[in-house]
């Protein structure tokens, strides 16, 4: 299905909404929603109950911090309960279309469900997204997501059908092929994640091509942080020409957010979730500019809702009007980390990836460390930090001092207390895969 936008620039007049329109179309969104999913979602029947709420409760969009946060462990729990698909399927199991799942890397792999309705507006929502970067209906767009069992596919491939362009579903294999077939039909937009975008410009060198005398001059990515990392993006862009925009999702949620032409950050789609950003520890709203986890309800899901779902995820929101002209509050930086990892010493957030880059950035260390989190810096009643400890590697050549230096850095940078336990060569162990930062065992 093609669908008309409905400005030159803007795909949906509800992009331009003001923000006390938003606030009034969401708050008559949640009344209805809330009513629908307090009636047809045994999951959130029974958790309404247990606090309390009626539906009809709800007066003003704070009254929704009435309500407990849904955690992905609680879900997951759920469905073991009444398996296969859970007790959050609030519509006629006839009436669900399609089924994704998430990557099970933790755990079982959980199911989510679509209805038809809900389809088309995942459809419409990454079509406004395309339409804010740019693209039109003469692009030539290959979808290099995978279409086995990931939702980006899919996903991206109706929803750029849904501009009018022309569509390649290629996947995320076979990178000759790919790279083939975006210049021998003139592929003008790309989409998949950041580390296959950085593959196929890899691939493409080995065979003698370069990426950017392609025609594709648009590229989004999701999947993975990457296009929130500056240095990332920016490889990318080098690489391909082209012009590298993030698209942030999770298989809960499509989409959360995406960047407009500007790059500004993600703009959040206000009038299909409803966006909260809680501080991890209290669960208070934090206010725009601070750091805090990002909390979604949906205003219109009709398959699997969610209300207050935790995301886990480390954002900073902008509410201010961005220069592309619509109203959706943004997530610049996109997703800064996420809150599992994130320590809380005396009140200030840091993240390992922090302390890794002030690390990186001072003498003498060979990059290997970890925070130790023991009861010498961690107090056993409240479990928060009084500040860090860590081990760290030290090269023999080292410059004299180099521990104060880094202590000083990162009392400097993070402003925090950190105790610096210099460590030979090769002590720490080294790991393939995403290395830990975190130990809980005593001191070294
Ligand atoms: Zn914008």
């Amino acid at each position: 299905m093609t669908s008309r936008p409905y400005h030159d620039d803007y795909w949906d007049e509800r992009e331009l909404w003001s923000r006390d329109q938003l606030a009034e179309y969401q708050l008559g969104a949640l009344k209805q929603q809330l009513a629908y999913v307090g009636s047809r979602s045994d999951l959130y029947r029974q958790r309404f109950a247990e606090v309390g709420f009626e539906p009809g409760d709800l007066r003003s969009l704070e009254d929704l911090t009435t309500l407990p946060v849904t955690r992905k462990g609680e879900y997951v729990d759920a469905i073991e309960r009444v398996p296969p698909f859970g007790p959050g399927v609030a519509c006629d199991p006839r009436d669900v279309r399609r089924v994704h799942f998430s990557s099970g890397t933790t755990s079982q792999p959980t199911p989510m469900c679509w209805s038809q309705r809900d389809l088309d507006r995942w459809a419409d929502l990454y079509a406004r997204s395309a339409y804010s970067q740019g693209v039109r209906d003469t692009d030539i767009y290959q979808c290099l997501f995978s279409f086995s069992w990931f939702v980006g596919g899919l996903g991206g491939t109706l929803s750029y059908q849904r501009i009018g362009a022309t569509c390649i579903p290629g996947g995320s294999v076979d990178a000759q092929r790919q790279i083939d077939t975006l210049f021998r039909y003139g592929t003008t937009c790309v989409g998949g994640t950041p580390s296959f975008m950085l593959h196929l410009a890899e691939v493409a060198q080995e065979l003698g091509r370069d990426l950017r005398d392609s025609q594709v001059r648009r590229i989004m990515v999701g999947g993975e942080p990457g296009a929130g990392i500056p240095a990332t993006r920016q490889r990318i862009e080098e690489l391909w020409d082209a012009e590298c925009r993030d698209g942030y999702g999770s298989l809960e949620f499509q989409p959360i957010a995406w960047e407009c032409h500007r790059g500004a950050g993600g703009h959040l789609a206000e009038d299909f979730a409803y966006a909260e950003v809680l501080d991890p520890e209290t669960l208070d709203p934090v206010p725009d500019g601070q750091r805090g986890v990002l909390v979604l309800t949906h205003l219109d899901k009709e398959a699997c809702p969610l209300v207050r779902w935790w995301t886990g995820d480390v954002v900073v929101r902008d509410s201010s009007p961005c220069e592309c002209g619509r109203t959706h509050a943004r997530l610049p930086g996109g997703v800064l980390g996420r809150a599992d990892d994130m320590l809380i010493v005396k009140g200030v957030n840091v993240f390992p990836s922090a302390v890794e880059d002030v690390l990186r950035r001072s003498p003498g260390t060979t990059g290997e460390f970890q925070i130790v989190l023991d009861d010498e810096v961690r107090d056993p009643t409240t479990g928060f930090l009084s500040g860090l400890k860590m081990r760290v590697e030290f090269r023999d050549d080292a410059p004299e001092g180099a521990a104060d230096q880094l202590s000083a850095n990162l009392r400097n940078e993070l402003k925090v207390r950190a105790a610096v336990l210099p460590l030979t060569p090769g002590t720490l162990p080294r790991t393939t895969h995403k290395a830990s930062r975190l130990s809980e065992e005593g001191s070294a």
